[in-house]
């Protein structure tokens, strides 16, 4: 019998369920036991459930055409089939606060891409290779939860990717000031080109909640655990502007920044180079062998040329020189729905199992 960990996708037939699926395929320490979805998609077959709503650039994997799609909300029949959900949904945000609780409560671990939670105090909301150590305000949301093994965890929004990497490995410098410019994919609204021709041609300098995600859940994610909550960082200020651009995939973000000490240029590519995870995430089947790269080239990173750097999982930088105004800019490039999404929140459930989080049932 394999000794695979049985996952659920809540969420399967939408743009990042498509991808979960995709990527857990051939997973060696994961099972796809369930694909769930909204009662519209219950009762089907996986195949007929998305009908002409395939959006991966792959076909869909055989093993799933035939798979009976479940209700999202039969947690009592889909929590005897896995041993955790990974969770992609379109609810409005109390309903997927609340589902997301209703699968903890029952015991089924989440490890979501949905916001709803990242606020939550002591829900973890990790980059396995920033701030791994915050999974352990798991045992203090147990409590609060009132259970044994279900817990959720969170994986941060796609737009703060593409810079939150690149300033982590220069916090010794002390961030002072960032000003941050997103130029996002369509893949991002969960929409391709077919099924949003308005973007063909066109720049919509309008995400609705993006900038205040983009603001603010960097300082979670360089916040402390203190007692039974993670304490937000109080700086860098950040002041970000979000747009959609005509890209299928890829964000692509223009930073400025202030240190309080300012660093050599040479030693800010050194560091972006040489950045390493530590041997635990660097040892999980998705971590990438190096998270961030600088291009010298001066058009590079190009979203087409290098969004899919290690896989998708890894972030690449360019384009760094003296600012006017602020100590240094540069260019940051990220895959949205890899790295910034479904690729994220496996590599979340890697790290999550390696330090004893996730277990079988
Ligand atoms: P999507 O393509 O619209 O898919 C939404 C999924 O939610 C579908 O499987 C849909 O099932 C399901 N759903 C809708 N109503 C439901 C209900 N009442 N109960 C249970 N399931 C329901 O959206 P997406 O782009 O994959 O995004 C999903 C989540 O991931 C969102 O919270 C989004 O903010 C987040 N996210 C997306 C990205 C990205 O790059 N796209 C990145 C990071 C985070 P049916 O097919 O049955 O309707």
């Amino acid at each position: 019998m394999s000794n695979k960990l049985r996952a659920g996708i809540v969420g399967a037939t939408g743009m990042v369920g498509q991808r979960f699926a995709c990527l857990l395929e051939n997973h060696p320490w994961f099972e796809v036991t369930v694909l769930a979805a909204s009662k519209r998609s219950a009762g089907k077959s996986y195949k007929e459930a998305v009908g002409d709503k395939w959006k991966m650039d792959e076909p869909m994997p055989k093993k799933y055409e035939d798979m009976v799609v479940m209700d999202s909300d039969d947690i009592d029949a889909i929590g005897g089939k896995v041993d955790f959900v990974f969770c992609a949904v379109s609810l409005n945000k109390e309903d997927t606060k609340k589902l997301e609780e209703k699968y903890a409560k029952n015991e089924i671990p989440v490890v979501s891409n949905n916001s709803a939670h990242r606020h939550t105090d002591d829900v973890p909301m990790i980059i396995p290779e920033i701030n791994g150590e915050h999974v352990k305000i798991i045992e203090a949301q147990r409590k609060r939860l009132g259970t044994k093994r279900g817990f959720i965890a969170v994986k941060p929004n796609c737009s703060i990717q593409s810079y939150v990497p690149a300033l982590n490995a220069l916090k010794e410098f002390g961030l002072e000031k960032v000003v941050v410019s997103t130029y996002q994919a369509i893949s991002g609204a969960g929409k391709t080109f077919n099924d949003w021709p308005e973007m063909i041609d066109n720049v919509i300098p309008y995400i609705g909640g993006e900038e205040e995600k983009s603001e603010i859940e960097p300082l979670k994610i360089w916040g402390k655990i203190e007692g039974d909550k993670i304490v937000d960082a109080k700086s860098p200020v950040i002041s970000a502007q979000c747009v959609r651009v005509a890209v299928a995939n890829g964000h692509l973000a223009t930073i400025s920044v202030k240190f309080k000490n300012k660093p050599a240029k040479e030693q800010i590519i050194e560091k972006w180079n040489s950045y390493k995870a530590d041997d635990l995430v660097l040892s999980l089947p998705s971590a990438p062998k190096q998270f961030i790269r600088y291009m010298e080239e001066p058009d590079r990173p190009q979203t087409n040329l290098d969004r899919d750097y290690e896989g998708g999982m890894g972030i690449s930088m360019g384009r760094l020189r003296e600012d006017v105004i602020f100590d240094y800019k540069f260019v940051g490039l990220s895959h949205n729905t890899l790295r910034g999404a479904a690729g994220g929140a496996v590599l979340s459930a890697e790290y999550l199992k390696a330090t004893g989080y996730l277990t079988a049932k």
